[in-house]
């Protein structure tokens, strides 16, 4: 049999590397808090339509990168099962009254074979006829029927074509065990199958990133009406269909955030934007990651950028021909993201594009100073690279990336940026914001690269404080109600099974625990319990009330 594996570009998360990653989420929510910042959960699928219009069509994520399917017509299964209801069996054989063609179909599945009848001109039914309807199958029919009553599983998922094709208005009797000879042939009509499905059809999309998730939230719930800033941040997968290698999966998580308010909130100043950016650099601090780089830049507003992607097609007209076939088409599709271009042989001629710096407005030459003057004023260091695009359409004025040298090619830990326009682009109110996305695997990653340098065998299974060792079966449920009791008391307890060995016992509890306890039958009527610690190997006898402060 071929083994079923975890889908391409996925990866199972295992203990104890998961403890790495709750750690890094426990800080994630600790420092966020700080900031004032809440927790939003928006759903991990949403309508396609969200991403082409809020992520940008043109864009890689959108143009090449996601799930999508088309949610379906579905039926409802319990018209099916109320179907099999409907089916009334005995001995002599069987009657079908609506979804005809529906039992008839399922109903060779249990070596029932039918020809069908004429209708009879006296009687207002069908008959059909089968040599193999035999008493075996009649019964295997009838527990069919039960097991599709009670536990709603059907014996196969009719597509939603078939399913219209159900005859109620019908009644066809086939009696067992007679010959087939008998029947004259003829074919049954049946009428349009009533109701019972879903009509609409929706494009569906597992999320690529989650700011348009959050901006959709933060419209259908009306958060601007409240007047102030919302801070909010999230942990959870994302999906991308992307070639996957180190550092890049298929479905990834991230840690984000947004801020996101009305004008009058403060939406738009440059404060938010270097508070974000000080926060993430504390955050980064805090877990201990060192050599991070930010780099920003500002790719202009709303009204600096149609002018500035006028200059670059122009100057890519010439240029575009010499460059990788992506950039051929970007240059005709979406020219900014030529400068995100990654392949080495583009780099020079990228070097010789127009530079954003010189189409910024004022308003915005002031706005990305202020930014600067800010970090500045709080010690967070930064480079700022004037060709920095980030791979979505909505981003406008400051954009940035986080990266860290360790990470190789990969080597984004996160980006983010403001996108002043995209609540409007969304059909909702003016709501400026800024936010950023961290890849958590990633950034799980360097953790991991610098840990191995820093402390060989961090990582490992934490041992637990005791294990519990009943000597026999007879002291099975004593030792579940003594673990019971350690648990409460707040220790971190393995429990092992009356049916080992003492030795093996002993292997396993060494294995896994600091100390064994000893639970048989004189323990369990002394109360007096019998520890060994593995460390000093020192045995000692322990009445039960202090055994919780003796294994601390
Ligand atoms: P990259 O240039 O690495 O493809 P991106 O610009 O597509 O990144 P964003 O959409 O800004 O990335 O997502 C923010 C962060 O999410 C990235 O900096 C990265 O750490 C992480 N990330 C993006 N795609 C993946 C992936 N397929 N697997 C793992 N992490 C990812
Ligand atoms: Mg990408």
């Amino acid at each position: 049999m071929t083994l079923i594996k975890a889908v391409r570009g996925t990866r199972d998360l295992l203990p104890p590397e998961t403890e790495l990653w709750n750690r890094v989420e426990a800080t994630a929510r600790r420092v966020f808090a700080r900031y004032n910042f809440g927790e939003i959960r928006t759903p991990i699928f949403e309508d396609t339509q969200l991403f082409a219009r809020g992520v940008g069509e043109e864009t890689d994520i959108v143009s090449k990168e996601m799930y999508t399917w088309e949610d379906r017509e579905r039926f409802d299964v319990q018209s099916l099962v109320n179907a099999w209801t409907n089916v009334q069996i005995n001995d002599r054989g069987f009657v079908i009254e609506g979804a005809i063609p529906y039992v008839l179909r399922e109903v060779e599945k249990f070596g029932v074979r039918l020809i069908l009848g004429r209708r009879n001109p006296e009687k207002p039914e069908f008959v059909a006829f089968g040599a193999k309807v035999t008493r075996e199958a009649i019964e295997a029919l009838s527990r069919a029927k039960q097991a599709i009553q009670t536990k709603r599983i059907l014996p196969f998922s009719p597509d939603a074509d078939y399913l219209r094709r159900f005859g109620p208005g019908l009644r066809l009797v086939v009696p067992a065990g007679l010959p087939a000879e008998d029947v004259d042939r003829g074919e049954v009509e049946i009428e349009e199958f009533p109701g019972q499905f879903s009509k609409s059809v929706q494009s569906l999309t597992l999320r690529p990133e989650n700011t348009a998730g959050v901006v959709r939230a933060y419209i259908e719930h009306k958060l601007g009406e409240t007047g102030l800033l919302q801070k909010l941040y999230y942990i959870g997968p994302q999906f991308r269909r992307e070639r996957p290698q180190k550092g890049r999966y298929r479905q990834f998580w991230q840690i984000g955030a947004e801020v996101i308010g009305p004008p009058s909130a403060g939406s738009e100043s440059p404060l938010r934007d270097a508070e974000v950016l000080e926060m993430l650099a504390s955050f980064l601090d805090e877990l201990g990651i060192t050599g991070w780089k930010l780099v920003l830049n500002s790719v202009g507003s709303s009204t600096d950028r149609p002018r500035y992607i006028a200059a670059l097609r122009e100057a890519l007209k010439d240029k575009a021909p010499q460059m990788c076939g992506d950039c051929q088409r970007r240059a005709e599709t979406n020219p900014l993201r030529v400068l995100d271009c990654k392949v080495p042989e583009d780099q020079p001629i990228i070097e010789t594009l127009p530079r954003i710096a010189d189409y910024l407005d004022e308003e915005s030459k002031a706005h990305f100073a202020a930014v600067l003057a800010a970090l500045d004023a709080c010690g967070v260091q930064y480079e700022v690279n004037p060709r920095l695009v980030r791979g979505l359409d909505y981003y406008t004025r400051t954009t940035f990336e986080f990266t860290h040298g360790g990470l190789g090619a990969q080597n984004a830990l996160l980006g983010g940026g403001r996108y002043d326009g995209l609540s409007e682009m969304l059909g909702g109110p003016k709501a400026p914001g800024i936010g950023f996305a961290m890849g958590l695997d990633r950034l799980i990653l360097t953790l991991q690269n610098r840990r191995a340098d820093e402390a060989p065998g961090a990582g490992q299974f934490a041992l637990a404080d005791a294990y519990i060792a009943p000597l026999s079966d007879t002291q099975n449920a004593a030792a579940l109600e003594l673990a019971r009791e350690l648990r409460r008391a707040g220790l971190r307890v393995e429990l092992g099974d009356g049916a080992f060995r003492l030795k093996k016992s002993f292997e396993i509890g060494n294995k896994v625990a600091r100390a064994i306890v000893l639970l048989g039958e004189d323990e369990q009527r002394s109360g007096i319990l019998t520890i060994k610690s593995f460390a000093t190997g020192e045995q000692t006898k322990i009445p039960r009330g202090e055994l919780a402060q003796a294994l601390r």
